[in-house]
């Protein structure tokens, strides 16, 4: 079990944005912006390769929902993913990384 699953399961706690059946987003505990928030589906996909694509539309709709409600939607955010051993994942539970608050540069992480 993934870090991450012990966060969806209430077995770790954190600091919780939106929650719905499917995903939750979370503040990072290591924020690398003045907004750092983790989107993840609350399913063990281990990367980007492994995911069902019929996800994906339920991950961009709540991806808005957070955006919107942190009042990033208008202007705007950085959305990354971290995928396996070249991508410098850590955790390996599929998430997403939304990044605002600020004017990012390409070199910012
Ligand atoms: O994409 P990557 O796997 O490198 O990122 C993992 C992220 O999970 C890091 O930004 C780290 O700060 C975050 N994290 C967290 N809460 C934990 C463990 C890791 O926010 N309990």
């Amino acid at each position: 079990m993934t870090i991450f699953s012990k966060i969806v399961s209430g077995e770790i706690p954190c600091n919780k944005v939106l929650e719905n059946s499917d995903f939750l987003a979370f503040h990072d505990i290591n924020p690398k912006a003045p907004v750092h928030i983790l989107i993840i589906p609350k399913k063990e996909y281990q990367c980007f390769q492994e995911v069902d694509p019929k996800i994906m539309v339920g991950l961009t709709e709540f991806t808005h929902q957070v955006a919107k409600l942190l009042g990033l939607d208008e202007s705007g955010y950085r959305l990354i993913t971290n995928n396996g051993s070249d991508g410098g994942q850590e955790v390996l539970h599929l998430h997403f990384h939304l990044l605002g608050g600020a004017k990012l540069s390409w070199d910012h992480l």
